[in-house]
């Protein structure tokens, strides 16, 4: 049985004092819903505020992203050092910083590593855009991105990660794919490439989420299906009744 899982991309949106209001907002309907690992992943900003307001509740906290070195000159960067210091969770190889910031696979797969290397969490991105899905060209693409972003770790490192199928056309979009076509996926190809990299066993224990355009109206489908283990969910996650109703709905 894989517990149910239900993260808040909060991208970058919210100064450090929304982020604390909307958190404080959230919070009690949150905290009603014990079976669900529930994170949040705001800006880097507020990762410190939040720290404090979450540490005496189980609800986790992750970083967006991160940079697979430690330390050194490279401005603008977050290390796996700093992100431990305030979460247990990390976001990578979200689609919109492959899109934006030029993120491929081989850099996907250095800060999985990284992330894994110090302790994080990652939550591994992957999905296909509306061309490579129009074009038949879904399975292969994200067959690729699985085995390149998670080749070489270990089984016990497997074990570990959380994975997010996240079509590109439907972030964002308000096209949410359908909860079918989602399983889909996600037990023919994402879990499938799993259990062929790391066995069938480690395979069945690693949460799989779908994200894009997921609401309090539709989250019930997805979370129904055999596969589907929870969510990654971005604008409904600024609302603090939406996400609770939809980690309700994951329980
Ligand atoms: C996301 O940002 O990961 C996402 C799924 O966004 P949205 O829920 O807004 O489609």
């Amino acid at each position: 049985m894989r517990r149910p899982f239900v993260a808040g991309n909060w991208k970058m949106n919210k100064t450090v004092e929304e982020a604390t209001l909307l958190v404080a907002s959230m919070l009690p309907g949150l905290e009603a819903v014990k079976t669900v690992d529930r994170v949040l992943c705001p800006p880097f900003t507020s990762l410190m505020r939040l720290a404090g307001m979450l540490a005496s509740t189980e609800i986790g906290l992750g970083a967006q992203n991160l940079y697979w070195e430690e330390s050194g000159a490279f401005t603008g960067e977050i290390s796996p050092l700093m992100v431990k210091e305030f979460c247990k969770f990390v976001i990578i190889g979200h689609s919109e910083r492959r899109r934006y910031f030029g993120e491929t696979d081989e850099t996907v797969h250095l800060k999985v590593k990284a992330a894994i290397a110090n302790g994080l969490i990652p939550i591994v991105c992957v999905g296909e855009t509306l061309e490579e899905n129009e074009s038949g060209k879904t399975e292969k693409v994200v067959e690729r991105q699985v085995k390149k972003g998670l080749g070489g770790i270990t089984k016990e490192e497997a074990a570990q990660i959380v994975v997010a199928y996240e079509p590109v056309w439907a972030i964002g979009t308000g096209r949410a794919a359908s909860a079918q076509q989602a399983n889909d996926i996600i037990g023919g190809v994402v879990r499938y490439n799993l259990s062929v990299a790391f066995g069938r066993d480690i395979a069945e224990r690693i949460r799989i989420l779908y994200g894009g355009s997921v609401t309090a109206s539709n989250a019930r489908e997805f979370f129904k299906q055999t596969d589907i283990d929870g969510g990654l969910i971005g604008g409904a996650s600024l609302k603090a009744e939406e996400f609770s109703q939809i980690v309700e709905a994951a329980a």
